[in-house]
């Protein structure tokens, strides 16, 4: 049995984590979570999972918490101290990190000084601090488990082979809402178009980034922390059925995929289950032979120009992840909100980039420092 801690239970990946919890009660339980603001959701979860310990936002739905369970022994808290705790609770084995922005990156670095097993959903946390996060991962010689599919992917084919073999890694990317249009067809597309992933139904944010190809920059500086891989051997494929979830290259030039129907409980459960697997409940099978065809193209750095701005901004790497990473949260953010165009974000981050000094080895507080003046800067431009 395993004890899990889960933050932002109420999340894409926190509900679809919370069905692989619910279909093998006897591999794993929640013991804690935390959540945002959404208590509809939340109250659900806990009825239902009967976490020891809840952390949630702020102060009000705090509050609407503790008033609805008075009679129940549940430890509510709220806040980013809040959040810390949920994620070293007493006995927990595995903490499944699935908030969404960098609030992700201390309750990492705490439960790895707590020797608890990480499984990674929460792509900030290595963007911002890979060094210190895969650093400190092996002074506690503490497994960090990659929850994105890609990740999952490269792992799985990764399986009982030799670091020095590997020749490159191939991430795949389907190009998210608008994959087919060009440059100029983007001037004025909605929020609402933006949302409307062909293949996965995710969280706001993620899905903007999908839609600016900033998902796979995100997930190639995170490719480079986890397989301790340069820049040069990762490559970006555009692969439109998100069928191939991702592939290694090797030495002889054997190339191992890893396939299946695009359903991210696949990869949570098996970074749940790592090393071993379990079935997958109620999970559609792939069919090759319905599918049919599968598509292959070469992802174009001018007409994705966010992909670029990760590649360049990982290969100066210090503090430039970081800005990138930053101005990026605050211009989906503002989009989402109507305040700017979809291809202002681009405009955003690149302006955030060119105007940072970089620090090349940053300490923890200089990451949130500058952290935190990009959010003001790029905050600044768009007001
Ligand atoms: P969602 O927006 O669906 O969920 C985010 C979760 O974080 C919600 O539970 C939200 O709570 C919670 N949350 C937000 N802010 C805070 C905070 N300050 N304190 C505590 N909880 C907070 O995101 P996704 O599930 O889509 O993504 C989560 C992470 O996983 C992201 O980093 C994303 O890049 C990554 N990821 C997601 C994939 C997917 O398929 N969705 C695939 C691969 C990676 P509430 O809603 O209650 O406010
Ligand atoms: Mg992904």
């Amino acid at each position: 049995m395993k004890n899990i801690s889960l933050l932002g239970a109420t999340g894409s990946i926190g509900i679809q984590t919370l069905d692989v919890i619910a279909s093998h009660p006897n591999e794993f339980k929640l013991v804690s979570m935390s959540f945002g603001t959404n208590y509809q959701k939340g109250i659900e979860i806990i009825n239902k999972f009967h976490p020891k310990f809840v952390s949630v936002k702020d102060k009000a739905t705090y509050d609407i918490l503790k008033d609805t369970f008075t009679k129940e022994e549940i430890s509510f808290h709220y806040g980013e101290e809040g959040l810390i705790e949920a994620a070293i609770y007493d006995g927990v084995d595995v903490l499944v990190n699935a908030v969404v922005g960098s609030v992700g990156l201390i309750p990492t670095l705490r439960a790895i000084e707590n020797n608890i097993t990480i499984a990674l959903a929460n792509k900030e946390t290595l963007v911002t601090a890979g060094h210190i996060v895969t650093e400190l991962a092996k002074k506690h010689n503490v497994s960090i488990l990659p929850v994105d599919s890609e990740h999952s992917a490269i792992f799985q084919c990764l399986q009982g082979e030799n670091e020095k073999s590997i020749e490159r890694l191939i991430v795949t990317a389907s190009g998210g809402s608008f994959r087919d249009k060009t440059r100029a067809e983007l001037e004025g597309v909605t929020v609402e178009q933006a949302l409307n992933h062909p293949n996965w139904s995710m969280g706001a944010k993620i899905t903007i980034d999908s839609a600016t190809m900033m998902n796979k920059g995100l997930e190639v500086i995170e490719a480079h922390w986890l397989f301790n891989m340069p820049y040069e051997k990762i490559d970006v494929l555009l692969h439109k059925e998100s069928i191939i979830h991702s592939l290694v290259e090797f030495q002889d030039h054997s190339i191992i995929a890893q396939l299946g129907t695009p359903d991210m409980r696949v990869p949570i459960q098996y970074a749940l289950t790592y090393p071993n697997r379990l079935p997958l409940m109620h999970g559609k099978r792939l069919d090759l032979s319905e599918i049919g065809q599968l598509h292959f193209e070469k992802a174009d750095f001018s007409r994705f120009r966010c992909l670029q701005y990760a590649y360049e901004s990982g290969k100066i790497g210090g503090t430039m992840p970081t800005v990138l990473n930053a101005a990026n949260e605050e211009a989906v953010a503002a989009f989402l909100k109507g305040k700017i165009s979809f291809l202002h974000i681009e405009n955003l981050i690149e302006t955030s980039l060119e105007k940072h000094e970089n620090i090349a080895l940053p300490s923890l507080e200089q990451i949130q420092e500058v952290d935190k003046l990009t959010r003001r800067f790029v905050q600044t431009l768009i007001s």
